[in-house]
């Protein structure tokens, strides 16, 4: 339920109608407009008498909102919210680059591919130090001492650091070092961290999962946003079907349909999308004309001996080719790419 405030309408008499929703159990989020102020109305347990609220001073309507997600949704908050990374705005006007291996391997490794996607144009530092792997025999990361080294490339280019977090308990050492927190896609509904991670100070990163449809997508956002963090990025990154040309089909759809029914940025992923080097340069192109606010791009200086996701990383030569070609299709759509570099 969203609650329309009068233009005229006070400080006081929007207090007033938010602690009558709370007396009834519920929780009220305001939700301050250029011209009058909303209240977005959530909570499941108790129903709250309409008529009672339309009777308060200065609230002008009630709507009824049929969605079942609610804060992420754009009836709750129609501007669209961009996502402070430590400086790093994502989803306003500039398209962001988020690059880097799939998993930190060494300091050597990833100075050396920090190095060149700060160069390119990137202005966030992707890698994992927690790695959620199918065979817990595959390399499953360097734990924190990944998460120093992450801090280390963060210190020396200036690149903000994006690395997830794999469960409730690593949550919070992960907090402690990164500017964006991943949730993975395989956590997307681990109910526990998606409220924890509403709990921090941090923005996070939520990938779709493997066979998540959109309303799942954006209820999994919901949990985050109910716990208080507002600033989620969501990142599109293929789901299962029945096609085996590719890891994954990148569902590009997903795109124009967030930005329509969602305030929140969405960014891709074509590296886990598709699992193939030879198709990351096509599909970012096509994820950045499909109105996608940035990227995240698996980038590896060896990838024949990456320890993991190697078929799909590309190298730092073609995360160059690949800058420059979405900054050429972002300037058709008004769109920049780190315009310090350029
Ligand atoms: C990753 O980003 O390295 C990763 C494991 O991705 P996903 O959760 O999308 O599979
Ligand atoms: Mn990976």
């Amino acid at each position: 339920m969203l609650i329309v405030m009068e233009s005229r309408a006070t400080k006081e008499m929007v207090k007033r109608v938010c602690d009558e929703i709370e007396a009834a159990g519920l929780k009220a989020h305001p939700i301050p407009g250029s011209i009058r102020t909303a209240i977005g109305v959530t909570g499941n347990k108790e129903q709250v008498d309409a008529d009672r609220i339309l009777a308060q001073e200065g609230v002008k309507d009630i709507i009824h909102v049929t969605k079942p997600f609610k804060l992420v949704s754009r009836e709750f908050y129609p501007d669209n919210t961009v996502v402070d990374v430590s400086g790093v705005l994502v989803g306003g006007r500039e398209l962001v680059a988020m690059a880097g291996p799939c998993a930190v391997e060494s300091r050597e490794q990833c100075l050396i591919i920090a190095e060149h996607v700060a160069r390119a144009g990137a202005k966030l530092f992707r890698g994992g130090a927690y790695k959620p792997r199918t065979s817990p025999y595959s390399f499953q990361g360097l734990g924190e001492e990944g998460l120093k080294i992450l801090a280390e490339v963060r210190e020396k280019y200036g690149l903000r650091i994006v690395t997830e977090a794999i469960d409730t308990e690593i949550l919070d050492v992960v907090s402690e070092y990164a500017d964006l927190i991943q949730i993975g896609a395989r956590n997307m509904q681990n109910f526990s961290l998606l409220k924890k991670a509403g709990r921090q100070p941090k923005p996070v990163l939520l990938k779709r999962g493997m066979s998540a449809t959109l309303e799942e997508f954006l209820m999994a956002a919901e949990y985050i946003m109910n716990e208080g963090n507002r600033n989620i990025i969501l990142c599109e990154r293929g789901v299962r079907t029945f096609a085996d040309h590719t890891r994954n089909t990148l569902d590009l759809s997903a795109i124009p349909f967030v930005k329509r029914t969602s305030h929140l940025p969405i960014i891709v992923d074509p590296s886990h999308g598709t699992g193939k080097r030879h198709k990351i340069l096509p599909l970012s192109r096509a994820a950045i004309a499909a109105g996608a606010d940035g990227l995240l791009i698996e980038v590896h200086h060896d990838p024949a001996n990456a320890l993991s996701d190697g078929p799909q990383s590309i190298t730092p030569d073609m995360f160059d080719d690949l800058v420059g070609e979405v900054r050429a299709i972002g300037s058709v759509l008004g769109r920049t790419v780190n315009e310090e570099n350029t």
